[in-house]
């Protein structure tokens, strides 16, 4: 046995990374920095998963991260405490409700990006060309990437820093109305009104 099985058992054997990894499907350089991003920033905080609506996540991208931080921080899509921004950036905010206190994890620059090898079979991959040996040779090098991000240490994959921003609002329930056309019933805040008529999104 070699020495790597060791440092895969630390943090790709830890309870809360294979919980991760069962919700996202798999294990890969984007769900593994979402990890380290949603733990640094709840240390931060000296949080603890949000049961409720207790802290909020604001993400800039919707690639794999995101599964990670809605796994770890308990804010989640359907909860209404998750919120995405298509910014296209490996940025994650956290804000507690308990403390009043906010952070932002941005990946430094340089801690995602794929070396060429891994970027050209990246590439190769996407558009069904790959051989089965270069599909093992990316599966290999895409777990070296995960690994290798799960173990560094934090202030080199990040930049971390406090902020402040005006909470968005606790999740309103509204009650629902029927739109005119489809007659399914619809949250009443988002009938539109058409010659006089509630139309839903849907119909419009
Ligand atoms: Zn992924
Ligand atoms: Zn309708």
């Amino acid at each position: 046995m070699c020495n790597c099985n060791i440092m895969e058992k630390s943090v790709m054997e830890a309870d809360d990374f294979k919980r991760c990894v069962e919700f996202h499907g798999h294990i890969c350089p984007g769900l593994s920095i979402g990890y380290r991003a949603a733990l640094e920033g709840m240390k931060k905080l000296n949080e603890e998963r949000s049961p409720d609506e207790e802290i909020v996540a604001i993400v800039e991208t919707d690639a794999c991260s995101a599964d990670a931080v809605q796994v770890l921080t308990g804010c989640t899509f359907g909860k209404g405490n998750f919120i995405y921004k298509d910014h296209g950036k490996m940025a994650l905010t956290l804000f507690s409700r308990n403390s009043g206190k906010g952070v932002r994890v941005s990946a430094r620059s340089n801690s995602m990006a794929p070396d060429e090898t891994h970027f050209a079979l990246i590439q190769k991959i996407r558009s069904d060309e790959a051989t089965d040996e270069e599909r093992a040779q990316f599966n290999e090098l895409h777990l070296a990437k995960s690994r290798q991000i799960l173990e560094s240490p934090a202030d080199h994959l990040f930049n971390i820093k406090s902020v402040q921003m005006e909470l968005p609002p606790k999740a309103k329930i509204e009650p629902s109305e029927l739109c005119s056309i489809c007659g399914e019933a619809v949250m009443r805040t988002k009938l539109e009104v058409v010659d006089n008529k509630k139309v839903c999104r849907g119909c419009l």
